[in-house]
């Protein structure tokens, strides 16, 4: 067995026969592996300690028969402490962003452009304001749906490609006002849809055109950019709902812990 050498980040651990463990990591090369490591959690392992929240070089070798892979060598390369003004903010959208990673990778597919991005959302995470935190999560949240083939699309009506503004419904006014205006997005369909392409019985989540416009903005800014767009915990928590609405229709995946750790941040900060 020749002996592959990758860099990654560890998305999970869980424990296995005796002191080992099954480590489930996110390659540059490789994408998604399930490695075992034999012995790891004993305190006389020979080889350098794994550790979640950084880049590690990692070496292992794969039986051609089982396909597992076995790892036989780790090097810390850099490390997230994510200690910045307090851990809870931080050290929570890390590790849902990496939740989402193993929920939605798929096994044995590289991903390398994915993998770049998800290691600057981890540097702008350890160390960016606490305030752009959440808007540059949500950008992350969206282009990693990007990578893996689930665009949402807000661009514009889904159907039949007539521009974003021009597929914005008029509001009837009310306590919103004359001036008010809303999308409908399928989730099913994976985007908005004008009034024209409407289905009957079809399933809308019923989008403010300011929300769409965030939405919109957090798609395409890079991750830097996206800092400096201003989300109050609400509003991603809309966002979030969304977009996990979104999944559940086009994967196999029917929890997502993303939304959750959300309303959990905003009960302690109040
Ligand atoms: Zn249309």
């Amino acid at each position: 067995m020749p002996q592959i050498i990758s860099e990654g980040i560890i998305l999970k651990t869980v424990n296995w026969k005796e002191n080992s463990q099954i480590v489930t990591f996110f390659t540059d090369n490789a994408g998604k592996q399930s490695i075992i490591d034999r012995g790891g959690r004993s305190m006389k392992t020979k080889r350098g300690r794994i550790q979640t929240f950084s880049r590690l070089e990692i070496g292992y070798f794969k039986s051609e028969r089982s396909g597992m892979g076995y790892l036989s060598e780790v090097e810390l390369l850099e490390s997230f402490s994510l200690e910045k003004d307090g851990v809870l903010g931080r050290l929570a959208f890390a590790s849902a962003a990496l939740e989402l990673l193993y929920d939605l990778l798929p096994d044995d597919e590289p991903q390398t452009e994915l993998y770049q991005i998800t290691i600057q959302f981890l540097r702008l995470t350890n160390s960016i304001p606490k305030n752009s935190l959440l808007p540059v999560f949500l950008a992350y949240f969206l282009k990693n749906l990007s990578y893996l083939g689930y665009r949402p699309n807000f661009a514009g009506c889904i159907a039949c490609g007539r521009g974003r503004k021009s597929a914005a419904i008029a509001g009837s006014g009310g306590e919103n006002g004359p001036a008010s205006k809303f999308y409908f997005f399928t989730p099913e369909r994976g985007g908005i849809v004008c009034s024209s392409c409407q289905i009957m019985g079809e399933h809308y989540i019923k989008l403010q055109a300011e929300r769409l416009d965030e939405i919109y903005s957090l798609q395409i800014a890079s991750l830097a950019e996206a800092g400096a767009i201003s989300i109050s915990m609400k509003e991603g928590e809309n966002i979030l709902e969304l977009l996990t609405g979104f999944l559940k229709f086009q994967t196999d995946v029917r929890e997502f812990n993303s939304l959750k750790f959300l309303r959990d941040l905003r009960k302690v900060q109040g």
